[in-house]
């Protein structure tokens, strides 16, 4: 078993903060497998894929673009999306701050976690030059104003919670200010703000463009009940990618919602703001596994749901996988397959199906795609299995999204 390494198990790739590498000086996924046959699971980051959807959203969004760091907080992938053109960061803890400071001195950092420790938002205002805090409660208001001292010079954003969706994974249960406290809250931060903001989060993966106008219409409601100015208007992440058996509308629809929903709000002094995560990041990291046994249609592979594949356990994402045998040879037939990960724990269960080869067997590799969010920063030391490896490769991703793929093919 590996020695149970602490935090950052993944090897990190140093590089001076603006720079990405041209793709074509990179190395392949195969060629790579085929060369260092990796006993450990390898994390393929494609800075080109990376940087295009940046650059997508970046160009097609009405407004400016948060990047939501959680998502995947990877250094070389932060390097990528600044390469393709972002420059604000949707930060919620203290360490995301520093992280993307310590990256970026000219990033515009916010700090959008509706419940903060107050030593974060002291280090944030202090010494990150962070100005935007997000609040979805008097209490936090509160704490906001005594840890920056009354400043000046704050941005307030009050988080407005939503009615349960059509997203894969709802977020109205744990934030937001209903309707009513919201129109309390946004009155009560106006005085201490010089940018009053109103935010939502329609849910991840929502797969419904309407969603946003809908939103935008109850955040209108908030504004005209408050009845005080109004300068952002935060549409949040939940832009969705695609899967294997999901196909979402392309991008360009949301973002056309989102224009016709805000201009039904006419608020023409206002700027509207997204903090897109998985729409920028997924289909940018891929990651390599090992087969170490096959029991019939199970393959035991050595990455699992406390590794990068905690989406393709309980939550049941299904992921694009394509088998790597360096000496060739394989079926032709594809069949269904479940995964077992590593770890003695029966959970560690990843029902797919993904589908490989027929005659995959112990000592071949799996390429498993779209894992570029939600995916490799989630990875714990449980039973030993925290170590991985990084490479930078230049493959185009395992799965196009719709809209995404003209400009991926243009930067590759
Ligand atoms: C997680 C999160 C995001 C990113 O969501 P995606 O669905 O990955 O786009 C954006 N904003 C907030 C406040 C979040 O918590």
């Amino acid at each position: 078993m590996a020695p149970i390494r602490s935090r950052a198990a993944v090897a990190p790739i140093r590089r001076r903060p603006e720079a990405v590498r041209a793709p074509l000086m990179l190395p392949g996924v195969s060629e790579l497998v085929a060369a260092d046959r990796p006993a450990e699971p390898m994390h393929c980051l494609r800075p080109a894929t990376l940087a295009a959807a940046a650059r997508r959203f970046v160009g097609g969004f009405a407004g400016d673009v948060l990047y939501a760091v959680k998502c995947n907080p990877e250094p070389a992938v932060l390097r990528a999306l600044w390469a393709g053109g972002v420059r604000h960061f949707d930060c919620a803890s203290a360490a995301e701050v520093r992280l993307v400071r310590q990256m970026f001195p000219r990033a515009q950092i916010h700090f959008m976690h509706p419940v903060k420790s107050r030593p974060a938002i002291r280090e944030a205002y202090e010494r990150h030059a962070v100005r935007d805090f997000v609040l979805d409660s008097a209490e936090e208001l509160e704490k906001i104003l005594q840890e920056t001292g009354g400043a000046a010079d704050l941005g307030l954003v009050v988080r407005l919670a939503m009615p349960k969706g059509g997203a894969v994974y709802d977020l109205s249960g744990k934030f937001g200010a209903p309707l009513e406290e919201a129109v309390a809250l946004l009155r009560a931060a106006r005085p201490h703000a010089v940018r009053l903001g109103l935010s939502f989060h329609v849910g991840s993966q929502c797969l419904d463009p309407a969603a946003y106008r809908r939103a935008l219409a109850l955040a209108g409601e908030a504004i005209r009940g408050a009845g005080v100015p109004v300068e952002v208007i935060d549409v949040g992440g939940g832009f969705p990618v695609a899967y294997p058996d999901v196909t979402p509308p392309p991008l360009g629809d949301y973002f056309a919602a989102i224009r016709e929903g805000f201009a039904a709000l006419g608020l023409p002094g206002a700027r509207l703001w997204a903090e897109p995560g998985r729409a920028l990041v997924a289909a940018g990291t891929s990651v390599v596994v090992q087969v170490e046994a096959r029991r019939g249609d199970v393959l035991y592979v050595n990455d699992g749901v406390y590794g990068s594949l905690s989406d393709a356990g309980a939550p049941g994402f299904r992921f694009p996988a394509r088998m790597i045998r360096p000496e060739g040879g394989a079926s032709d037939t594809l069949r269904p397959f479940a995964f077992f990960g590593p770890t003695c724990d029966s959970a560690d269960f990843m029902r797919g199906p993904f589908l490989l080869p027929g005659d995959i067997r112990e000592g071949d590799w799996i390429e498993i795609g779209q894992l570029g969010a939600y995916g490799g920063c989630l990875r714990t030391a449980f039973n030993g299995f925290d170590r991985a490896r990084m490479a930078e490769v230049r493959d185009q991703p395992l799965l196009e999204t719709p809209g995404h793929a003209e400009e991926v093919a243009a930067a590759a």
